[in-house]
């Protein structure tokens, strides 16, 4: 049996090419990157590479660059050191964030006194532009909006210009969690009103364990991690140079072949859309992720017309057919709560009824979307 994997937004097959550059870096460059002699200096010329190449594909500069352990550290690190050295008083946020920055920023609530507001969702799972306006108009401390690009469950988009220029507008400071987009959407930093975005490397066919941070330079951070004066002083510990360079390599290969994988995945995407629809007509789509301009190209989520009792049989029938799909978000499986990006934007009807969230990658094929599908509509029409 040909299994498919229809879940890159929890994760992605490594490239080829990445695990490559990894084993080399592994077998040759073993070098502590903060040790003077030419061993240290070979692995320290790696790292500099790699956030030089992250650093131009955005427009940045490479010390606005730092290098983490995951999406979740990079998040966790922006957050609590905005509340901690930046002054901030208030975040702004949205119900639909991923745990990363929801469960951070409840912990700062609890630990910091800061002032929680989170923005008004439509039942599309869309940012509410004019409430969030209403809020930061309303804010008169130093405030922090924090509001994800591609939501990981429903694939909605954030108008990142349009979030930007009011955060300039009110002096608030924009954090967006782009774990979702890196590798798949390119951003000019030079010109957006952004101060921090992160990304996390096995989203995008890179190793496990590495992530990356973008600071703005104008704000000064103190770490989470303290020890040594790795990552100019904000991150202690010696840094991953097989998995930097894994990332950098995966990073590389994302933005070089950008508009044809796009291109790829977004028609994946549609022929989903058009089989799904033809062939069980009452399939929901939720959020808006079959709007092309509203949503991500890559992720789709849908609730389909099968009763409670029968639910229960449809993850466990597409994993016997060696289909990976998600219920909700990977970060939450083994929690029976559900999705609550999706208790934000359903109906109790709804919610009654199974939804999936398929992710699509270039590695996957027009094929796998018929059997797929083929496999729903099997699944719906027995008894
Ligand atoms: N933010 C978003 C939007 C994500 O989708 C994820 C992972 O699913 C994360 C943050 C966490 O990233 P990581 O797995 O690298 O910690």
């Amino acid at each position: 049996m040909d299994k498919i994997y229809f879940d890159n937004a929890a994760t992605t097959q490594i490239d080829l090419k990445v695990i490559e550059k990894m084993q080399n870096v592994m077998s040759n460059n073993y070098g502590n990157p903060n040790s003077t002699h030419s061993y240290g200096r070979s692995s320290r010329t790696l790292i500099e590479k790699a956030r030089k190449t992250i650093a131009n594909q955005f427009n940045v500069l490479s010390s606005e660059i730092y290098f983490t352990s995951c999406g979740t550290e990079s998040d966790n690190m922006v957050l609590i050191s905005a509340v901690r050295d930046l002054n901030v008083k208030t975040i702004i946020t949205s119900k639909v964030e991923h745990k990363a920055v929801l469960n951070v920023v409840k912990y700062l609530k609890e630990t910091e006194s800061i002032d929680l507001k989170f923005v008004n969702i439509s039942n599309e799972g869309l940012v509410d532009y004019n409430h969030l306006e209403k809020l930061l108009k309303q804010c008169d401390d130093k405030c922090l909006v924090s509001l994800m690009h591609i939501n990981n469950e429903i694939g909605t988009k954030l108008d990142l210009n349009l979030v930007g220029d009011l955060c300039k507008n009110y002096d608030a400071l924009f954090h967006s969690d782009t774990v979702q987009s890196i590798g798949k959407y390119n951003f000019d930093l030079s010109i957006l009103n952004i101060d921090f975005i992160v990304g996390s490397a096995h989203k995008f066919h890179g190793p496990k364990g590495v992530g990356f941070v973008y600071i703005n330079k104008q704000l000064k951070l103190n770490p989470l991690v303290i020890g040594g004066n790795q990552e100019r002083g904000m991150r202690a510990g010696t840094e991953s140079v097989h998995n930097i360079c894994g990332m950098e390599a995966a990073f590389l290969n994302s933005y070089d072949n950008l508009e044809t994988n796009n291109n790829h995945i977004s028609n994946l995407k549609s022929l989903f859309i058009k089989k799904i629809t033809k062939m069980i007509p009452k399939v929901k789509f939720n959020g808006c992720c079959d709007d092309d301009l509203l949503s991500s190209f890559s992720i789709l989520n849908i609730c389909l017309p099968v009763p409670k009792e029968k639910a229960v049989l449809l993850e466990f029938n597409l994993d016997m057919k060696g289909i990976a799909c998600s219920r909700g978000s990977a970060c939450q499986s083994g929690s029976n709560s559900g999705s609550h990006v999706l208790k934000t934007i359903l109906s109790n009807e709804d919610l009654e009824k199974p939804s999936l969230r398929f992710s699509f990658s270039k590695y996957n094929n027009e094929q796998e979307i018929d059997n797929v599908v083929s496999v729903l509509k099997d699944f719906i029409d027995s008894n």
